[in-house]
């Protein structure tokens, strides 16, 4: 994969945040720091199953708001914190991307927690479902991480946004 910008020499793409992801990436342009997002979708369907892998630039407004999180690990949680409510679909979502990544890197991310524990009308199935993944990341952490992460699942169900996997996440909790 290139890049697409117009006028860009066409140069390979680097993979930037989060460092483990599955198959979905965001990988940046070294030449002109335009991102680009893949995302892989499996259904399993009787009979048969879909696969379907797809890659897109990100928009301008995506790319800004990307590149500062990805940029600035001092503040990321508080970036992600903002940008899991972003109004944007892309921008929620990368955000989940990048927060499950960085739950997997072992990143400290108490401000995120709450957002990432909300079902937000923008985010796709997708994004929610790496935002679950990141918060069951943190909570196997061990007993102050689950707590916090406890504490986020109800405060998120008292503001009436309960997350689609919140259920699975209680279980989770309750096993430990
Ligand atoms: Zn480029």
């Amino acid at each position: 994969m290139s890049c697409e910008e117009p006028g860009c020499p066409p140069g390979p793409l680097e993979r930037v945040l989060p460092p483990k992801s599955g198959s979905d990436e965001l990988l940046r342009c070294r030449a002109c720091g335009a991102l680009y997002r893949t995302r892989h979708t499996y259904e399993f369907l009787i009979p048969g199953s879909y696969e379907e892998d797809t890659f897109w630039r990100l928009s301008e407004d995506a790319r800004k708001v990307i590149t500062e999180i990805v940029a600035l690990p001092a503040r990321r949680d508080e970036l992600l914190s903002t940008a899991l409510r972003d109004p944007s679909q892309e921008i929620a979502d990368c955000a989940a991307l990048i927060f499950w990544g960085a739950a997997c890197a072992g990143e400290s991310l108490p401000q995120s927690l709450v957002a990432a524990a909300e079902a937000h009308p923008a985010s796709s199935p997708h994004g929610l479902n790496q935002s679950y993944r990141g918060l069951l990341e943190i909570l196997r952490r061990g007993p102050a991480e689950a707590a916090a992460v406890g504490a986020a699942l109800d405060r998120a169900r008292a503001l009436g946004r309960e997350h689609v996997y919140a259920q699975t996440l209680r279980s989770a909790l309750a096993r430990r």
